[in-house]
């Protein structure tokens, strides 16, 4: 007899592009921290989607909020104004400490849309010649997927054959300043980073970079876009990672967590002047601004503030990251990460970090690996104490019993 497990995942292969590799567990259900499988088995969520799911599984507030809206008007397209969008772009400006914000749906679109404000205000305020352009970024950067972005990508799997890149675009080693200072010409009109690189294994810059880069990019006249997709909205321990060095972007690019879980929705953000460029008929989304990712959106960053999501990141992820910094140093080399934006790295004897994937998954705890020895750790940020000690138990037990030299 097959399971429905398997039935599902039959159904999946045989239908979906094969661009991805799920792990082996096909859910049917979410509330909170927990997410349940097509048999009943329930699971803690330690990935939140990439942290698209700060605010938990179905919260109900915000679930009260897309019912609501959706009941109401979902989709006007921009060539209307609608009755939600002023007062969600100000609520997410308010809370972000910026001017103005161009909404649109995934996280992608939102770098790019940082992009094409770069590269306009370059031509336009900072004067550099026609085509001519410059954005530098990092290795081993992860900024979505459109044609453009992956040209810019370190990783052959990410860039491999899609080519050919889209030219301007300056590849430095993260957490080099010199590299910053060496890379930047009259041309460059902006330096684009992830304050943590989540996709990179959960990278932490040195103390002090991103301030350091703030201040050469004001010197040399070069905007300074954080890409906080999947570091903002409180997962770092701060409402943006950017915060932690006492910073203000030039421009900030939002997206999942702003969904809630819920639905795509993202934004680029930054002052009057710099997102002035974008004039009338230069950009636009058809879903980008509709009234359900508003009022989802504006119920998103409620919870995030009324339950001090960003304080609780800061506190447990500390905990936790204390918790795991008691695992065996031959089996785990290397602990990381800031708020509840953390990752284990294993040592070369103890091997490849899937087995320990699949050993937590077999006990009730699912993670994913990223790159082949390390496994990030981000919980809905709602999860307890009491939660991350059970999730600690789980993973030191599935770890003792996979790794090849525990003893
Ligand atoms: C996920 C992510 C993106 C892309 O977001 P999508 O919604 O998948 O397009 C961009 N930048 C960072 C840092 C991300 O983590």
């Amino acid at each position: 007899m097959v399971s429905k497990t398997e039935e599902f995942i039959e159904l999946e292969r045989t239908w979906a592009s094969p661009n991805y590799t799920p792990i082996p567990v096909v859910l049917s259900k979410g509330e909170g921290v927990y997410v349940y499988d097509v048999e009943g088995k329930r699971y803690l969520d330690c990935l939140s989607a990439y942290s698209a799911v700060n605010q938990g599984h179905c919260h109900p507030k915000i679930v009260e909020a897309a019912e609501k809206q959706l009941h109401t008007l979902t989709l006007t397209s921009r060539a209307f104004f609608n009755d939600k969008l002023g007062s969600f772009l100000k609520r997410l400006c308010e809370y972000a400490g910026y001017e103005m914000a161009c909404p649109m749906n995934t996280g992608a679109e939102a770098v790019e849309t940082g992009i094409k404000v770069a590269r306009r205000w370059g031509y336009r305020i900072k004067g550099v010649e026609k085509d001519k352009a410059e954005i530098i970024v990092c290795e081993n950067n992860f900024h979505g997927r459109t044609t453009t972005i992956v040209g810019f990508s370190s990783d052959p799997e990410t860039y491999g054959d899609f080519g050919p890149a889209t030219p301007g675009f300056i590849k430095i080693p993260y957490g080099d300043i010199e590299a910053l200072k060496n890379a930047i010409t009259p041309n460059t009109v902006a330096f684009l980073v992830e304050p943590i690189q989540g996709e990179a294994g959960v990278i932490v810059p040195p103390e002090g970079y991103l301030k350091q880069a703030a201040e050469i990019c004001k010197e040399n006249n070069v905007l300074l876009i954080a890409d906080e997709i999947q570091t903002g909205f409180g997962r770092t321990g701060k409402p943006f990672c950017f915060m932690h060095d006492d910073i203000k972007p030039d421009i900030v690019l939002v997206g999942k967590a702003l969904g809630g879980g819920i639905m795509p929705i993202s934004a680029t953000l930054g002052s009057r002047e710099i997102m002035s460029v974008l004039t009338s008929g230069s950009h636009g989304s058809t879903f980008g601004g509709n009234p359900l990712a508003c009022a989802v959106g504006t119920a998103a960053i409620d919870v995030i503030e009324e339950e001090k999501l960003a304080e609780r990141a800061a506190e447990l992820g500390e905990y936790f990251l204390g918790k795991l910094q008691t695992l065996p140093k031959h089996v785990v080399k290397e602990v990381r990460g800031k708020g509840l934006l953390l990752a284990i790295e294993f040592t070369e004897e103890a091997g490849k970090a899937k087995p320990y994937v699949l050993a937590m998954k077999e006990r009730g705890l699912l993670a994913k690996q990223t790159h082949e020895t390390t496994i990030r750790f981000a919980p809905p940020l709602i999860i307890t104490k009491e939660q991350i000690d059970w999730a600690f138990s789980v993973i030191e037990e599935a770890i003792k019993n996979t790794a090849p030299n525990w003893n």
